[in-house]
C-alpha cells in the first residue's frame, strides 16, 4: 500500500523527539482511524508477532547435567572407580548402569513436569485495546503492529513501546526497565534527543505497568525491537521447579547423605582395625550409603507438585508461583471479593426510583425482552400523564456513562431470550439493556450525545461521569423536563456511583435526602446492588471534565437496583469451607445491606455485623485486629482496606488467600499468603502481584484450588513415608550385619536395584494418589508444620523395624535350611519388594484403614506400578543375565508365594497399628499424629 511508508526499521529512531502527530504520520498510521485491516495484515507479516522470544523450559542438556549434579551420584561415581580399581569390573558397571538409569528416570519425569507447568503458563494470554478501522477493539497483545493506536488504562501492562497522544493524569510503573518502583508521571510532550529512557516522559515502554490515568498511544515498536527486548533478548523466565517444602527436602537429603557418608567412613576404618576383608566393607560400605539414601525422592517430589499444578490449571486456576502449591494448602482464610466471584455477575435491572415513583423491572439476564411496570401511584400517575422524564432519563444516563458495548442481536433464527451479545462490565451492561426496555430508537444516542471526556469509575471514589455535547437537533425535553435553559453550546455530564456519593454531590434538601437514604436501605437490603445517578447541564466550550465542575448544581436522576444473584457453587463451596475449617470473608465496596444480605444468602459464618470502609479507617490496627476474626463481610471498602485486613488476620497467625483485580489490589495482593488475580475482569497489575489466577472469577475455584493443594501436599507426605522407611530398614539390616559380623542379607548391587528401580517406581505410583475422602474435613494444616514430623519419625522406625525382620527372617531361614547364601540373598531382596508393595497400599492412607474397595482396588498408576515391579523382579530372579549381574537364583514358586506372604504379614500388622492409633490415647501424649 502507498500509504504506508513503512522503512524496514519499525519505529521512527526518536519518537520522543517528535510530536505525536508526526509520529503517527510517520508510522502511516491515522490518528483517528488507525490502521486498516489491510495494513496491519501486511505488517504482521512484516514484521511478526509482537513477542519476546521466553524461555519458560531449561534446555534438555542443562536438565540432563542436573541429573548427575547430585552427592549420592558422586558418591556411586567414586564407588564406580574404586570398584575398577579393585578390578570389579561387574560391580563397576552395574553401578555404572543405575547412574544411568537413575538420571533417564530423572531426566524423562522433569521435562514432562516442566513442559507441564510452562503449557499452563500460557494460557495467560495478554490483550491489548486498539483502534483499527475506526473501531475500538480488543486484541491479543502479540497481534500488534508498529503504527496500530491503543488504548492504556490503570492496570494495563504497556504492550509494546508507545509514543503518546492523549494522555490523562497518566502514571506508569517502569521497575521492568529502569528499576526504579516509584511510578513516574507522563505526558505528550516531546523531548530532547539526549534524554535518557526515564525522561522520555512521552513514551510509555513494553513491560511497565500503567498504575494511573489513561492514554492513547501508536505503537512504536514491538517485539524484540522494544526496549525491553533489547536489554533482554532472551527472557529468562525459566520455571524453577522448587518450593519450600523442596528446598527443606534437598538440604535434608545432603544432610542425611553427609551423614551417612561420615558413618560409612568409619565403619570402614573400624573394620580395617578389625581387620576385616578390605573388599567385603568397601562393599558393605557402599550398601549402606546406597541404602540410606532416598535417591528418587526429589524426583518424586517435583512430579508429585507438577501434577497437583496440572490438576489446579484443569480446573481453571493457574498457578503463577510453585510455591503457592503448597501454601494454598495451608489456607485458613479465604477473603473474597463479592462481584462476579461469590456472585454470578450476570447483572439485571430489576427496579427504578425516581422522585416520580418506583417501577419494578421485568425480564431475564440480558435478553432485551421486559417491561417497565408502575410500583406506586405516582408512578402510574405519571405513565397516565405520559410525563416520564425522570425515569427515561436515568435511563439516558445509564446508557451513556456507559463503556459496554452492544452487538448485533443474537439468535437470527428467531430465538428469544438469548439477548444480544453485551462486552464490557456486567453492570454497564445492564443498563444498556434498561435502556431498550425504557425507550425506542437508541441507535442514534451515540451522534445526540458524542462524548467529549470521562472519569473513569475507581473503587475509591465510586463513581463515573462523562462529559457530552448534545447534537443540534436533539429536542432533551423527551428525557429531561427540569431543562428549559438549554443554550446552543450546551453539554452535559452524566454521572452515576455509589448512590450515597451521587446523593451526596446533588443539590437536594436533608429530608429529602434522608428519604432517599431510606429508598436506598430497602433497595440494598433485598441484596441488590443499588447505583445512584446524576446529570449537570454546563454552559459554554467545556471539552474537559475535571472534579471541581462535580461540585455544584447537579441535579439528581434516581436509583436502580440491580440483582446479581450469589453463585450456587459458591454456596456449597462456603459450606466445604465451613467443615474444612477455612474461612470465608467477603469483602466489597458495594452498599452494607446489600453485603449482608448477600452474605446471609451465601451462608458465611458471621453475618451479624458487617464492617464498613469508614469504620475500618477510624480504627487503629489493634482494634481491626482485635474484631476482624468475628466479621465475615467488609462493606463500602477500598483497596488500601484489603492490605489492612490481610495483616490484621496474619497477626492471628491465619494463612491469607486473597482475591483482587485492580491496580490498587497489588498491595493486599502482594502481603497476602496466596494472591489470587481474576483471569476475566482482572487487570495485568493485579495478576503480577498474584501467586495464583483465577481463569473463570468463581469463587468455587479457589476451594477446589486449596483442595488440591492439600492433595499435593498429603502426596509429598505418603512419598517420603513411603521412601524414608523403606531407606530406614534397608540400612538398619545392613547395620546390624556389620555390627554382629553376620554375611550381608543384601548385596550393594541388589540394594541399588531396589532402591533405585522398583521403589522409585512403586513411589512415583504415590505422585498420582487422588484426594483423601476426608480432605476438606479436617482443619487446615500448620503453617509451621515440621518436615519430618513426629509421625513420620514414628512410621520410619515402626516401618525399618518390620521390614529389617522381614528381611533377617527370610535371609536366615533360607541359611537355615540349607539352601545357597545366593538363593537366600535372592528371598531375602524379593520378601524386601512384596513388603514395600504391601505397604504402598498401607501408606496410600494415613489416616484411615486401607482395607475398602478403592484401597484394596488401588489407582491406575498403582496398578501399573505393581505390575511393572512384579514383572521386574521376575526378570531379576528368573532371567539368566540379571541372575549374572545381580548374582540372584531362581526361587522355587511357594517361596514367591512366601515372600507375598510376608508382604501381607506387614501390611496386617500396620494396619491394626492404624487403627490403634486412632484408639489409643498414647499416640496423642506423645503427638504421634498426622
Ligand atoms: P465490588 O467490590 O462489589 O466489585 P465496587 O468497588 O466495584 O464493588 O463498586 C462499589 C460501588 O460502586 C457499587 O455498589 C456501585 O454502586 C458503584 N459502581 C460499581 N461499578 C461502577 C461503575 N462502573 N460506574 C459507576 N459506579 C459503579
Ligand atoms: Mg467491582
Amino acid at each position: 500500500m502507498e500509504d504506508s511508508p513503512v522503512s524496514k526499521e519499525p519505529s521512527p529512531s526518536t519518537p520522543f523527539t517528535q510530536t505525536g502527530a508526526a509520529v503517527v504520520n510517520d508510522l502511516g498510521s491515522d490518528s483517528e482511524q488507525g490502521l486498516t485491516t489491510t495494513q496491519v495484515r501486511e505488517r504482521q507479516q512484516q514484521y511478526g508477532a509482537n513477542e519476546l522470544a521466553v524461555r519458560l523450559v531449561a534446555p534438555a542438556w542443562k536438565r540432563l547435567l542436573r541429573q548427575f549434579n547430585n552427592l549420592l551420584i558422586y558418591v556411586l561415581l567414586v564407588a564406580a572407580v574404586l570398584a575398577g580399581v579393585l578390578t570389579e569390573w561387574l560391580d563397576m558397571a552395574v553401578i555404572l548402569a543405575v547412574v544411568v538409569a537413575n538420571a533417564a528416570i530423572g531426566f524423562v519425569q522433569e521435562g514432562r513436569a516442566e513442559h507441564a507447568l510452562s503449557a499452563i503458563q500460557n494460557m495467560l494470554t495478554v490483550h491489548a485495546i486498539v483502534i483499527r478501522d475506526g473501531k475500538k477493539q480488543q486484541v491479543l497483545a502479540k497481534e500488534l503492529v508498529p503504527g496500530d493506536l491503543i488504548v492504556l488504562e490503570a492496570g494495563d501492562k504497556v504492550p509494546a513501546d508507545v509514543r503518546l497522544l492523549h494522555a490523562r493524569n497518566l502514571h506508569t510503573q517502569e521497575a521492568a526497565l529502569t528499576g526504579e518502583s516509584v511510578p513516574v508521571a507522563k505526558n505528550v510532550h516531546a523531548v530532547s534527543a539526549d534524554a535518557v529512557l526515564a525522561e522520555r516522559s512521552c513514551m510509555a515502554y513494553s513491560g511497565t505497568l500503567v498504575t494511573q490515568g489513561r492514554a492513547s498511544a501508536v505503537v512504536v515498536a514491538i517485539g524484540g525491537d522494544t526496549e525491553l527486548g533489547r536489554i533482554n533478548k532472551l527472557l529468562n523466565r525459566v520455571t524453577t521447579l522448587t518450593t519450600p517444602l523442596l528446598e527443606q527436602m534437598s538440604q535434608f537429603a545432603r544432610y542425611l547423605t553427609l551423614v551417612v557418608l561420615a558413618i560409612g567412613l568409619a565403619v570402614f576404618a573400624l573394620g580395617l582395625m578389625r581387620g576385616n576383608d578390605p573388599a567385603y566393607l568397601f562393599m558393605a560400605v557402599v550398601s549402606l550409603i546406597v541404602a540410606a539414601i532416598p535417591e528418587g525422592l526429589p524426583t518424586i517430589l517435583t512430579v508429585a507438585l507438577a501434577i497437583g499444578v496440572t490438576r489446579m490449571a484443569a480446573r481453571h486456576s493457574v498457578i503463577r508461583r510453585l510455591p503457592a502449591v503448597e501454601t494454598l494448602g495451608a489456607v485458613s482464610t479465604i477473603c473474597s471479593d463479592k462481584t462476579g466471584t461469590l456472585t454470578r455477575n450476570e447483572m439485571m435491572v430489576s427496579e427504578v426510583y425516581t422522585q416520580q415513583g418506583r417501577w419494578q423491572v421485568t425480564g431475564s439476564g440480558y435478553s432485551l425482552e421486559g417491561k417497565l411496570l408502575a410500583l406506586d401511584q405516582r408512578a402510574e400517575q405519571a405513565e397516565a400523564a405520559d410525563k416520564l422524564q425522570p425515569l427515561t432519563g436515568l435511563a439516558l444516563a445509564g446508557a451513556l456513562c456507559n463503556d459496554a458495548h452492544m452487538g448485533e442481536l443474537q439468535g437470527k433464527d428467531g430465538s428469544k431470550g438469548d439477548g444480544p451479545e453485551i462486552t464490557g462490565d456486567p453492570m454497564e451492561a445492564a443498563l444498556l439493556v434498561l435502556a431498550h426496555k425504557t425507550m425506542q430508537n437508541l441507535s442514534r444516542l451515540q451522534e445526540d450525545f458524542p462524548r467529549l471526556d470521562s472519569i473513569p469509575f475507581d473503587s475509591r471514589h465510586k463513581y463515573m461521569a462523562t462529559l457530552h455535547a448534545v447534537a443540534e437537533q436533539v429536542d432533551v425535553s423527551q428525557w429531561f423536563a427540569t431543562q428549559t435553559t438549554l443554550t446552543q453550546s450546551a453539554q452535559v455530564i452524566f454521572i452515576k456511583g455509589a448512590p450515597e456519593r451521587v446523593l451526596a454531590m446533588c443539590t437536594l434538601s436533608p429530608t429529602e435526602k434522608e428519604q432517599q437514604q431510606k429508598q436506598i436501605e430497602r433497595i440494598a437490603a433485598a441484596g441488590q446492588r443499588v447505583l445512584g445517578f446524576a446529570v449537570k447541564w454546563v454552559d459554554g466550550d467545556v471539552r474537559e471534565l475535571s472534579d471541581d465542575m462535580l461540585a455544584d448544581n447537579i441535579e439528581f436522576l434516581g436509583f436502580c437496583g440491580l440483582i446479581d444473584p450469589p453463585r450456587p457453587e459458591a454456596q456449597a463451596a462456603i459450606a466445604i469451607c465451613k467443615e474444612a475449617g477455612v474461612h470465608v470473608k467477603m469483602i466489597t465496596g458495594d452498599h452494607a445491606a446489600t453485603a449482608k444480605a448477600i452474605g446471609q444468602d451465601l451462608g458465611l459464618e458471621h453475618t451479624s455485623r458487617v464492617l464498613e470502609g469508614h469504620d475500618i479507617e477510624t480504627m487503629s490496627d489493634d482494634d481491626l485486629r482485635a474484631q476482624v476474626l468475628d466479621v465475615d463481610i467488609f462493606a463500602r471498602t477500598t483497596p488500601e482496606h484489603k492490605l489492612r485486613l490481610v495483616t490484621a488476620l496474619q497477626a492471628h497467625g491465619q494463612v491469607v488467600a486473597m482475591t483482587g483485580d485492580g491496580v490498587n489490589d497489588a498491595p493486599a495482593l502482594k502481603r497476602a499468603d496466596v494472591g489470587i488475580a481474576m483471569g476475566k475482569g482482572g487487570t495485568e497489575a493485579a495478576r503480577e502481584a498474584s501467586e495464583m489466577v483465577l481463569i473463570d472469577d468463581n469463587f468455587a475455584t479457589i476451594v477446589d484450588a486449596v483442595k488440591e493443594g492439600r492433595n499435593v501436599y498429603d502426596n509429598l507426605k505418603k512419598a517420603m513415608g513411603f521412601l524414608l522407611p523403606v531407606n530406614g530398614g534397608e540400612s538398619l539390616a545392613i547395620v546390624l550385619a556389620l555390627l554382629f559380623a553376620l554375611t550381608l542379607p543384601i548385596l550393594p548391587l541388589q540394594i541399588l536395584w531396589v532402591n533405585m528401580v522398583s521403589s522409585i517406581a512403586l513411589a512415583l505410583a504415590l505422585a498420582f494418589e487422588p484426594a483423601e475422602r476426608d480432605i476438606m474435613r479436617r482443619p487446615p494444616r500448620q503453617k509451621q508444620e515440621a518436615l519430618i514430623s513426629r509421625f513420620l519419625l514414628w512410621r520410619i522406625v515402626l516401618v525399618s523395624v518390620l521390614f529389617t525382620i522381614g528381611i533377617f527372617a527370610a535371609f536366615q531361614w533360607a541359611l537355615a535350611n540349607g539352601y545357597s547364601e545366593s538363593y537366600a540373598r535372592t528371598f531375602a531382596v524379593n520378601t524386601l519388594v512384596a513388603m514395600e508393595v504391601w505397604y504402598l497400599f498401607s501408606v496410600r492412607y494415613l489416616r484411615r484403614g486401607s482395607l475398602f474397595k478403592e484401597g484394596v482396588k488401588g489407582t491406575k498408576a498403582v496398578l501399573i506400578a505393581v505390575s511393572l515391579v512384579f514383572v521386574l523382579q521376575l526378570a531379576f530372579t528368573y532371567s539368566p543375565v540379571l541372575q549374572r549381574l545381580f548374582q540372584t537364583e531362581s526361587l522355587l514358586l511357594v517361596h514367591g508365594l512366601a515372600t507375598v506372604l510376608i508382604g501381607i504379614a506387614v501390611f496386617l500388622i500396620l494396619e491394626l497399628e492404624k487403627a490403634l492409633r486412632q484408639r489409643m490415647s498414647v499416640y496423642q501424649k506423645l503427638k504421634i499424629t498426622n
